[in-house]
């Protein structure tokens, strides 16, 4: 061990009184290593801050997904949700390990055909498709999920002109008892809206509908919400059977499973309160088994797990710039990453540890990030070893959300490392450098010069 640093003392205010009445957690422990590597070994070869996938973990958490739909329901299939996480080689992982991909946007497509998932293969939802997007997946034979009936016109004049069929499917939103609902996105099936677009759908020529889905929202706690909405597609299936005698050939249940984060202001930690993915399917399977279809016309389950697949697989490798005393006393320590790359700082009191050995002093403290912006705090409370500038941290539980929802800002984007099945390293994002910056601008010629 290191010789010990000195440490001024301090005097510390004990709380007398009430206790968390879950009692006390000691959770400092130091993370020296990722899946076998020295988190000191990663910093000095791809700098801090750095991000640090575990395909291992991806793995895992996807093999156990699909454990716990398939033992419960014969036809199953995963759809990697591209938005929460696009670097190729994460995609890559969940690809070979047989997932479709799910776009939201004409570029996430090119991303998923690049990476070579076949056009049938790629399911394309959101509300923003332009017309050569459309064209794109109308000739990819791609699964396209309607949004909104300005869209269905759009695709309908389109396939007229291309003289082509397309199988869609539709977005529904519904009533699953979880407020403030998601309506914007897809049609409703309460108002009968649903319904409408469906039969506008059937009556068309060059439209078949292949397909029913619904998204109904994100970091779910509620497992009774799927079992709604698995409910209300299924209901919608049936009708379309009676009326018209289709049989829809999948169901898409969306994602929206939480991670084991903990959302700020939750009293308990996430990993104690969040429903497992078992539970999930559990309510999705029974209520689509029990729902009255004859065996041989079950749909096909279609899922688009994101944040519970891929939040665990990631972590951020931090370094601390500077400690400094507030006015008001508190401890304020000073990392090299901020909400510039944490965007999930916003919305999660991620578990956060010294990435080394330390005393056994600990003291509350905030911890901000580098930018120049009075809002880049990664946390306004967390009791802390007392790190000290050059001490490096390990952020848990990242991997969903921050490495799309990322910002250029005061800082560029750093490395994204993948540590292999075998415990090695691999770069798979190069951080950005000024040559980034310069080849997306232009300067005009009469700009050049100037004299000071
Ligand atoms: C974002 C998104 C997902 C993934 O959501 P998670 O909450 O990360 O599981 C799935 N489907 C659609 C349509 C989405 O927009």
């Amino acid at each position: 061990m290191e010789k010990l640093k000195y440490e001024r003392p301090f005097i510390k205010k004990l709380n007398a009184g009430l206790m968390n009445k879950f009692g006390t957690r000691t959770e400092y422990t130091p993370h020296t290593h990722i899946d076998g590597v020295a988190v000191k070994e990663l910093v000095a070869k791809y700098g801090s801050p750095v991000f640090v996938i575990s395909e291992k973990q991806i793995r895992r958490n996807y093999q156990n997904a699909v454990r716990a739909f398939k033992t419960r329901y014969p036809k199953v299939q995963f759809a990697w949700s591209y938005k929460t996480n696009y670097i190729n080689a994460v995609c890559n992982v969940f690809h070979q390990e047989g997932s479709w991909a799910e776009v939201v946007s004409g570029f996430e497509y090119q991303k998923a055909k690049g990476n070579g998932v076949p056009g049938n293969k790629i399911i394309f939802n959101g509300p923003d498709k332009t017309v050569a997007d459309l064209e794109l997946a109308i000739n990819d034979g791609a699964m396209i999920h309607i949004d909104h009936f300005d869209e269905l016109y759009e695709l309908q004049e389109l396939l007229t002109r291309l003289n082509k069929k397309a199988r869609v499917a539709i977005r529904v939103n519904m009533d699953t008892g979880i407020y403030p609902m998601w309506d914007r996105f897809g049609f409703n099936y309460e108002s009968g809206q649903a319904w409408n677009a469906i039969t506008k759908i059937m009556a068309s020529d060059n439209l078949e509908l292949t397909g029913l889905h619904c998204h109904i929202g994100t970091f779910m706690l509620s497992t009774a919400a799927y079992g709604v909405a698995a409910a209300k597609l299924s209901d919608l299936a049936m009708n379309i059977k009676s009326r018209f005698g289709k049989i829809i050939q999948y169901l898409d249940l969306g994602g929206g499973f939480p991670s084991a984060n903990t959302l700020k202001g939750s009293y308990l930690p996430g990993a104690d309160i969040v429903p497992s993915i078992d539970e999930f399917a559990e309510v999705i399977t029974s209520t689509l088994l029990n729902y009255g279809y004859k065996q041989d016309e079950l749909p096909l389950l279609i899922l688009e797990t994101g944040r519970a697949l891929i939040d665990d697989a990631g972590y951020l490798l931090g370094s601390v710039l500077a400690t400094k005393r507030l006015s008001d006393g508190r401890r304020a320590t000073i990392m090299d990453f901020g909400v510039n790359i944490l965007f999930t700082a916003f919305w999660y009191d991620h578990k956060i540890s010294p990435a080394q050995e330390f005393t056994h002093h600990t003291e509350d403290m905030v911890l901000y990030g580098p930018l120049c912006m009075n809002i880049d705090v990664v946390r306004e409370s967390i009791s802390l070893p007392l790190l000290n500038k050059g001490d490096q941290v390990v952020v848990h539980k990242v991997g969903a959300y921050n490495m799309t929802q990322w910002m250029q800002f005061i800082q560029m984007r750093p490395n994204v490392v993948m540590i292999d099945v075998n415990g090695n390293p691999h770069l798979i994002r190069n951080k950005e450098t000024i040559d980034t910056l310069h080849d997306m601008e232009v300067l005009p010629d009469y700009l050049k010069k100037f004299e000071l």
